[in-house]
């Protein structure tokens, strides 16, 4: 069957919810320099500047963006390019390598007019973490594979991030799951509370297949300890674990790119933090390109300015239908030069929205206004899960696309885009680009 996307519709449609969460460690590096404008900016981004709690919908020319991608540097190209310019991409990687070139030529021949592709439909989910602190959960539900990156953001967050995974892992598996780094807010619900068999961690709770984490750390905290016992015992009920280093390497039966559904790929990309040493434990985390048929979904954990340059100049990054905000929303990460490269249509931020659990300097809590200042030429698609107490933002974030290309955002209190929101109104500064 052909299937030639060109038009992508994306409307938002609105549930009622609750919110929650707070914030987490928020490392003050130096800030990143403000980027307000770009002139690539994604078409359509102003258009829809009116989006309410009604269903909206715009058309997305996906030729326009073919175009531009190809001026920026051909993604199809990437995952060669980087495999071939690294040491280690041994035979291993042919598998890699055919999966990711499989459908940079279905996005070539997309363009220039359709080719056979099946491609399945998945879901991505940012989850609300049942209090008020920064931290990340994001489900990926593709048929009944699941993959599940993170689980913040305390560890009696365990029993609210289970109650929404049952709604879409109904066989008590989890396919895959990710821990991009080892901070807290990332591992905590991995843990959970509770002691011999009533413990209500992830990793307690559901059979994983296969768990991919960090490379580095220097953590001495109780909840890595913790979180160390809880691999451990995954381990001993038949998880595979691996760290993303092995993944990149092709070693110790891992993998750089595991098929994880019908014309969809989890791609790791390279960052030079798996095999480096920082001082910035943020900087380890493992970042992971999922690519459905022609859109591309980036998930950097909380990885900072320097390791995003390395992650830049490591990858050939493609233009990206959904960035999950790097960092909270932090000003040091979402860099100009990682933004310029991806021209991210739709942007979710796991966070607790002003609180003031990293820092009293209004500006700079989650999402911080440096952060919108640099998102805003590409798009004024930017959902935010909770907010501090007075304000409601989106709470779950579902962004569900289908292979055909059509994508929806749903959040479970509201479907209000960042700017619209009173919290927005309150607190931050209109960016040009989105009066
Ligand atoms: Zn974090």
């Amino acid at each position: 069957m052909k299937k030639k996307i060109t038009t992508f519709l994306l409307s938002l449609t609105l549930c009622v919810g609750i919110t929650a969460c707070s914030f987490l460690p928020q490392t003050s590096g130096a800030g990143t320099s403000l980027s307000s404008s770009n002139p690539d900016v994604v078409e359509g981004s102003e258009e829809e500047s009116t989006l309410s709690s009604r269903v909206e919908s715009y058309e997305y020319n996906s030729e326009q963006d073919e175009d531009s991608s190809s001026n920026d540097e051909n993604s199809s190209s990437d995952s060669e390019d980087s495999s071939s310019n690294d040491e280690d991409s041994s035979s291993d990687s042919e598998d890699s390598s055919s999966s990711e070139e499989d459908s940079s030529s279905n996005d070539e021949n997309s363009s220039s007019g359709g080719e056979e592709t099946e491609v399945a439909d998945l879901s991505v989910h940012f989850l609300e973490l049942g209090n008020e602190y920064a931290g990340d959960c994001t489900l990926i539900d593709i048929g009944d594979t699941e993959i599940l990156i993170d689980a913040g953001s305390r560890k009696e967050s365990a029993p609210t991030l289970k109650a929404y995974i049952d709604k879409y892992c109904k066989d008590g598996t989890l396919e895959y799951v990710i821990a991009t780094h080892a901070h807290q807010d990332h591992i905590a619900a991995f843990v959970g509370t509770g002691s011999g068999n009533n413990k209500t961690g992830i990793l307690y709770q559901y059979e994983v297949g296969t768990l991919i984490q960090f490379s580095k750390t220097n953590s001495t905290t109780q909840i890595y300890d913790n979180y160390k016992s809880a691999v451990t015992y995954a381990k001993s009920q038949g998880t595979t674990v691996h760290t993303v280093l092995e993944c990149w390497n092709n070693t110790n039966g891992a993998k750089r790119s595991y098929e994880v559904g019908e014309g969809i790929t989890m791609n790791f990309l390279y960052q030079s933090y798996y095999a480096t040493s920082t001082s910035d434990e943020n900087d380890y985390s493992v970042c992971m390109l999922l690519k459905q048929g022609e859109n591309n979904f980036l998930f950097t954990g909380d990885l900072e300015s320097a390791g995003e340059a390395s992650l830049v100049a490591s990858n050939t990054l493609p233009k990206c239908k959904l960035y999950k905000g790097g960092h909270h929303g932090s000003k040091t990460s979402s860099t100009a030069a990682l933004l310029a490269k991806i021209q991210p249509e739709i942007v979710c931020v796991c966070c607790c929205a002003g609180t003031n659990e990293y820092t009293e300097t209004q500006a700079n809590q989650f999402p911080t206004q440096a952060f919108i200042n640099r998102i805003a030429p590409y798009t004024d698609k930017v959902y935010v899960t909770s907010a501090k107490a007075g304000y409601t933002l989106n709470g779950n974030i579902t962004v569900s696309c289908a292979g055909s290309g059509m994508v929806t955002v749903t959040g479970s209190n509201n479907n209000l885009i960042l700017k619209e929101t009173a919290w927005f109104k309150a607190e931050r500064t209109l960016p040009a680009a989105w009066r």
